[in-house]
């Protein structure tokens, strides 16, 4: 066997193991934990808070509800029922007196007396200083005034003239005068002192029966007990049935959450129930097709990466090696191959570094004034040595900006090596460069396959090739682009990409011209 066939005998050997570390590499699995921790890895241990189920929530919040809401029937339907009734009397009693008070002076008093006995089941006795009757409405109940002779009103009139004109009192029970109401009922007795527009003094007694709420509070208890019983039933049913309308999505999105969480991107979050629940869902979907992305990007990039870092270092040792081994072989073209394979690996961990810098924002930009048109000019002259390519480069007048020279030159390089790498036939690029107002439109044609409509907003993601299986593409690494967009959106310049299939495509950017005085 010669050298040249030993030579390629050891680089084929070398980039088979290579390919079959990749395909084991490619098949291996990569559990994705959301939470960032390794397998194995626990959560430190927290004190554990008691957490309860929807349901039960729901059961404790409508049955606290249902209870109080009882009480505050119970309380004032049943036991504020009879302080509550008779403070209504008392003040209904009052305002009637003010307005017997009124009609004193009146000549039809003794009918607007009678109409207002008649309509609030009142009595009422008018009698002079000396206790005589002037006028009595009853209404059937005569007991109190009929055993109030004029001795009695006429002492009852100087009793409540000693103390302030004005008393009020019930009948059930021994009360200031002595009375006692031989009703069986209860009854209000207001008394007041005046005089009409005669100078006459009057005594107005007007007593209001106060009917007996026993009756009434054993309806209401009864009815109480009854709504008690459907209340709590009704909070308990409807307590089962939202926690139901509630936790049943949670409790679905919970389950694909888990199997996520699992690095099952398929997994699909079923958007049912509430408004919030669905938007919850709808999150979640996307955020795990864009995990899926990231996913599928992270095992392509392992992939090609281990490839890309590979298939280099391979032909580097293969060289070596038959140079050192082999008499002779130790030529020019053997070192220039290394010094070629050495560069891409160079140029690949650049890439590399350079995008996890500007994506972690560790890469800060060095803005300064710099001639634009010389540095594209000065970049387009290392192409020279490319004879079979041509390049033109458009301009009508040198521009300046104020910008990071070096970034600003990466992304030129990336703009024309691609142009390079996909251009047509024709082996054309052509540059120009064009101000717009005050802004500087740089844009690099080449006249190649052009990229699909539906393929174009994905070529500035990082690792996103168009075709992965094209010859050329098989070179990149699918960094060039985003290091572009990186560094333009450093810079608040714009870029774009005007493309059209079999005709070619044009990348632009634009930067702020710089003025005199900048
Ligand atoms: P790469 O290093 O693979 O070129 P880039 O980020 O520069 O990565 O480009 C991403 C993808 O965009 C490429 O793989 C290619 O498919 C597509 N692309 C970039 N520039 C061009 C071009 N001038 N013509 C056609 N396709 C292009």
């Amino acid at each position: 066997m010669n050298a040249e066939n030993e030579l390629v005998t050891v680089v084929s050997d070398a980039v088979e193991n290579s390919a079959a570390d990749d395909a084991s590499s490619k098949k291996e699995k990569f559990k994705f934990n959301l939470f960032g921790r390794k397998d194995g890895q626990k959560e430190k241990t927290r004190k554990p808070k008691k957490r309860y189920h929807i349901r039960t929530q729901l059961l404790w919040g409508f049955g606290l509800f249902t209870v109080i809401i009882l009480a505050l029937l119970w309380i004032f339907q049943i036991a504020l029922l009879n302080p509550f009734y008779k403070l209504i009397k008392k003040s209904e009693v009052r305002h009637t007196m003010s307005e017997v008070v009124e009609s004193l002076d009146d000549d039809d008093y003794i009918e607007e007396l009678m109409d207002l006995c008649r309509d609030r089941n009142l009595e009422i006795m008018l009698t002079d200083e000396y206790g005589s009757k002037i006028v009595s409405i009853v209404n059937g109940r005569s007991d109190f005034f009929d055993m109030l002779g004029s001795d009695m009103a006429c002492k009852i009139y100087s009793k409540v003239s000693n103390s302030g004109g004005e008393e009020i009192f019930t009948l059930d029970g021994k009360n200031p005068h002595g009375i006692y109401g031989t009703q069986s009922d209860e009854s209000f007795v207001y008394i007041k002192l005046c005089s009409n527009s005669a100078g006459e003094s009057r005594m107005i007694v007007l007593t209001a029966e106060l009917t007996p709420v026993d009756a009434t509070r054993n309806t209401l208890e009864i009815l109480l007990l009854a709504i008690s019983v459907v209340m709590i039933l009704m909070s308990v049913v409807l307590a089962v049935v939202l926690s139901r309308g509630i936790s049943r999505p949670i409790e679905s999105i919970n389950e694909s959450a888990k199997k996520l969480a699992g690095g099952d991107y398929e997994t699909e979050f079923r958007e049912f129930g509430s408004k919030e629940t669905c938007e919850l869902a709808d999150t979640l979907n996307f955020t795990r097709k864009e995990l899926g992305k990231v996913e599928s990007l992270r095992r392509e990039l392992i992939a090609n990466v281990s490839h890309d870092l590979r298939t280099p270092l391979t032909m580097i040792k293969g060289y070596s090696e038959v140079m050192r081994d082999i008499p002779g072989e130790n030529t020019p073209q053997n070192v220039q191959v290394i010094i070629d394979e050495t560069e891409r690996l160079t140029g690949l961990v650049n890439d590399m570094l350079d995008i996890s810098k500007l994506e972690t924002g560790n890469m800060k930009i060095d803005p300064s004034l710099m001639n634009l048109t010389q540095s594209i000019k000065a970049i387009l002259h290392r192409y020279d040595k490319l004879s079979d390519y041509r390049f033109t480069f458009d301009y009508d007048e040198e521009i300046w900006v104020v910008a990071d020279e070096l970034k600003i030159s990466q992304v030129v390089y990336n703009l024309v090596n691609n142009a390079l790498t996909y251009t047509g036939d024709d082996k054309s690029i052509s540059i120009k460069q064009e101000r717009r107002g005050d802004r500087v439109r740089v844009s690099v044609t080449d006249t190649g396959e052009g990229i699909e409509q539906d393929k174009i907003q994905n070529i500035w993601d990082r690792y996103y090739k168009v075709d992965k299986a094209h010859k050329r593409a098989q070179k990149g690494t699918g960094l060039g682009l985003s290091i572009v967009k990186k560094i333009l959106d450093l810079h608040g310049g714009a870029y774009g990409v005007v493309s059209t299939l079999g005709v070619g495509s044009t990348f632009w950017f634009e930067l702020n011209v710089a003025e005199n005085n900048e």
